[in-house]
């Protein structure tokens, strides 16, 4: 079976997405026998008719709350024959960019919708824009209701067509189109017959098939969840592996402090292994006391991770005040949490065009490229290398609400000068 794939679905108001994606699950044979009775049920209450409102499915399956980078995302979990997915539910249309931003932080694919009728609009530039920046190099371009243009191949190409102009201008990589009719089903599960002229795969095949996320390339590290005391005995360091691969016996580095050790066991909850790589949550016991606590990065001695306090950096801005320079602001970085400011705003950026424009603030949805300074030196890595350990949230100190979503570009002043 193949990897398994988390995904979002993007796409303005009423352009069908939780349609397609009932249907998908629909297709997919990912809906039970009593989530299809209760919506022949509520169908027919709705809409008094016999024909399925497929976007009554995605409210009845099994949704699941994880920490993202950012807030809370619900994530719907569905399996085919072939496949695990994952998907992201960013619900009702209020606050969509910041829901969509958090759940394309942790997503490996986007499908973005379009409605035929309208063709690309400034919210579909926007949206890729932000699944871009989030580190999204797959898209599925739906080009939904093409049953309101008589399936015409003509209205499908002139979407596609500036569609992958627009992409390819913003680095996302493998761009697969397809036209569809959500309720219908064409193209979403099977071949449509009523549009011939496309013979690409369906929708679940392109999912089926797509890539899941290479491990980010760099070396090992691992973000420190919490310190495991079970016993006088027993000290062990729990977290989820974020890039490249620990064996027992490695010397690894304790950041930011530098205190060099070596892995003395490699402990999960089915025993103990010999080695660990991306992605597996793992308890590491070293050699030697150290200092280490939540917050800081076990890394490899031979690569540690760059360590700074400054740093230039996206920020997608999320809080209905703006940004204004110079408040102070707390910052979690992988596990840790430390105290920041945003000295400057560089500038900001035209989502429908990509210009760069002179900005003294940020206001709800915008995105800008920021210095930001932070209270002590942190372990860090380039968003674009390793989201885990280059991104990071702002916090409001007052009310608790997440303010921006900040993505690392790079370290503006290295730690071994600060020293
Ligand atoms: P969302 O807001 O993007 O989740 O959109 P919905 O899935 O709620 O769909 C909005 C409306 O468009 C609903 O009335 C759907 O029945 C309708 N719709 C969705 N896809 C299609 C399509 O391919 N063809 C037609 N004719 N209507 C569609």
């Amino acid at each position: 079976m193949a990897a398994r794939l988390r995904f979002i679905t993007c796409g303005s108001v009423d352009d069908g997405k939780s349609t397609l994606l009932g249907r998908l699950l629909y297709d997919a044979g990912a809906v039970l026998e009593d989530q299809l009775d209760a919506l022949r049920r509520d169908s027919r209450r709705l809409h008094g008719e016999e024909s399925l409102d497929f976007a009554l499915l995605t409210d009845g399956l099994e949704a699941e709350r994880e920490q993202g980078i950012t807030i809370d995302v619900a994530w719907r979990y569905f399996h085919t024959m072939r496949r695990h997915f994952i998907v992201a539910d960013c619900p009702g249309h209020e606050q969509y960019t910041r829901n969509m931003a958090t759940g394309a932080s942790q997503a490996e694919l986007a499908v973005v919708l379009v409605d035929a009728r309208k063709g690309l609009l400034a919210q579909t530039r926007r949206h890729s824009y932000i699944c871009a920046l989030m580190g999204i190099r797959q898209v599925i371009l739906a080009v939904n209701k093409m049953d309101l243009v008589g399936f015409d191949a003509d209205v499908y190409a002139s979407i596609v067509e500036p569609y992958r102009a627009l992409a390819a201008r913003l680095g996302i990589e493998t761009i697969h189109a397809l036209p569809v009719v959500a309720p219908d089903g064409d193209n979403v599960g099977a071949h449509s017959a009523r549009m011939p002229w496309y013979t690409g795969p369906t929708l679940l095949e392109l999912l089926e098939s797509a890539e899941a996320e290479p491990a980010p390339p760099r070396a090992f590290r691992l973000p420190v969840q919490w310190v495991n005391r079970a016993d006088a005995d027993f000290r062990g360091y729990a977290g989820t592996v974020s890039g490249g691969r620990v064996a027992v016996g490695d010397e690894v580095v304790v950041q930011p402090a530098m205190q060099r050790a070596r892995v003395a066991r490699i402990v999960t909850a089915d025993g103990d292994l010999a080695a660990a790589a991306h992605g597996q949550a793992v308890t590491l016991c070293l050699d030697r006391e150290v200092d280490a606590s939540r917050g800081d990065v076990i890394a490899s001695a031979a690569e540690p991770a760059p360590v700074a306090d400054q740093f230039g950096c996206h920020l997608i801005w999320m809080d209905e005040a703006p940004l204004l320079p110079n408040r102070s602001y707390l910052l979690r970085l992988g596990t840790r949490t430390v105290n920041a400011r945003v000295t400057a705003i560089k500038h900001k950026v035209d989502v429908n065009t990509q210009a760069e424009l002179a900005a003294r603030r940020l206001e709800l949805n915008e995105v800008g490229y920021c210095n930001v300074d932070i209270d002590q030196p942190v372990p860090f890595e380039r968003y674009a290398d390793n989201r885990t350990l280059g991104g990071f949230v702002l916090i409001d100190r007052q009310s608790n609400a997440t303010v921006a979503a900040g993505m690392i570009d790079f370290a503006l002043r290295r730690a071994s000068n600060i020293h």
